[in-house]
């Protein structure tokens, strides 16, 4: 892959392209909802696909010329269904935020009551935010973790939900890094006679591997994203029961979205393939095995990590042992060379742009081919900067370690810049 067209047209953007794809190169990226895409993907997301209109859906489109991309989107969709087991998929959604968005148009109306994970305990803002669509158009009821476990209370969930009546109950989370009961959330929904919705848009990589429990088999609805775990193009998708097919396609086209993006859809195509695989399973194993490492070192370093471990690919370490905030802690990190994001810790006594914490996630480290013996490494490495961030002398030489670990392990060795 090189990009001799664009540096000659366009010398700015490349030169923006250029300084990017050398910072992912050089960056040690810990911030657990990204991912690098194969080159294969690469190649399908910047293919001519671009230039279609497809409004509508496999055979049934509102232009002319389709028959190819209705291949591309019709091999999306099998093999969706088929690595997740579900009947139903809608491969279209932009984002999560919209598979999110389509889901709550196909099945509510505005006013109608949502329960959803708090933003604070881990949610995602189209849970129910405020300032998003979900939290202007629904009442929105939030469910917490307990204090002790830091685990989700579902005795409290139950009890929300019997109280309030929601018409949709929604699990899955941004920053929770335990199993979700979705069997206990089924049970729930159906005491109260509620939709679920399992938004599986950072663990759906796992779910594929069988590392984590599929919720196809307890939710109506599934959304997700393909460009977390999944390791595929920036988008989202939809998987649900068959009779809700209809509602879906419609809430999402005509509804919310206008053509859909080809050059994406074959490109999640690509990345449903590769999820099928036994390499991406080993993967995915590996990205489980790193995390549970990330947590023991940490622990041995006197650490907390909240809820005690991990079962996912990510982890929130609690920064207040080190009196150092979650903000202070990413800008301290990314100045050697480490990116992670600020992150609330449940019930945490700090506002959100600051923080106690942080979450660490391994996609990207383990793409790069990274094990056990560099995440010990990394751990050290992140101990040291932390716990000595007034120090230049010491923060030189770890940035210094981060270079030398970087360049053993490239990202894209076959890119031209
Ligand atoms: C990342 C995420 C999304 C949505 O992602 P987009 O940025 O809109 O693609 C939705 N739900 C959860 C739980 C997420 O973590």
């Amino acid at each position: 892959m090189d990009f001799r067209h664009l540096k000659e047209k366009d010398p700015q953007i490349f030169s923006a392209i250029k300084k990017e794809i050398l910072r992912q190169e050089n960056t040690l990226e810990l911030i657990a909802s990204e991912n690098a895409a194969s080159l294969a993907i690469l190649e399908a997301q910047s293919s001519p696909l671009t230039n279609k209109y497809a409004e509508g859906y496999p055979k049934s489109r509102w232009y002319g010329g389709c028959r190819f991309v209705d291949e591309a989107e019709d091999l999306a969709r099998q093999r969706v269904k088929s690595l997740f087991s579900s009947e139903y998929a809608n491969v279209q959604p932009h984002s999560g935020t919209q598979a999110n968005m389509a889901v709550m148009f196909s099945v509510l109306e505005a006013g109608d009551t949502i329960l959803a994970m708090d933003l604070a305990c881990g949610g995602h803002l189209s849970h129910g935010h405020p300032l998003n669509f979900s939290g202007k158009f629904y009442k929105v009821i939030t469910y917490g973790v307990d204090r002790e476990t830091e685990l989700i209370d579902y005795g409290e969930v139950e009890e929300l939900a019997k109280r309030f009546k929601p018409k949709l109950i929604i699990a899955g989370a941004s920053a929770y890094p335990r199993i979700i009961d979705f069997s206990r959330f089924r049970e729930i929904a159906d005491k109260v006679g509620a939709f679920l919705l399992v938004d599986m848009a950072h663990f759906a990589g796992l779910v594929a591997a069988g590392l984590y429990p599929n919720p196809c088999a307890y939710a109506e609805f599934v959304t997700a994203t393909t460009h977390k775990t999944l390791r595929g193009p920036r988008g989202g998708f939809i998987l649900a029961k068959k009779e809700f097919s209809k509602a879906i396609d419609s809430a999402l086209f005509p509804g919310i979205q206008g053509g859909p993006l080809m050059h994406i859809i074959a490109a999640k195509a690509v990345c449903f393939k590769e999820a099928q695989t036994g390499e991406f399973k080993r993967y995915q194993k590996r990205v489980l095995e790193n995390c549970k490492t990330f947590c023991e070192e940490f622990k041995n370093l006197g650490l907390r990590v909240v809820s005690g471990g991990t079962d996912s690919h990510l982890l929130l370490l609690d920064l207040r042992k080190i009196g150092i905030s979650g903000k202070k802690a990413s800008l301290v990190l990314e100045d050697i060379g480490i990116t992670v994001n600020k992150n609330l810790i449940p019930h945490d006594p700090k506002p959100p742009s600051l923080s106690s914490g942080i979450r660490i996630g391994t996609p990207v480290i383990t793409t790069r081919g990274m094990g056990e013996e560099e995440v010990k490494q990394i751990s050290q490495i992140i101990y040291k900067a932390l716990t000595s961030f007034d120090n230049q002398q010491i923060l030189n030489r770890l940035k210094e370690e981060v270079g030398e670990l970087v360049k053993r392990f490239p990202l894209y060795p076959d890119i031209e810049i």
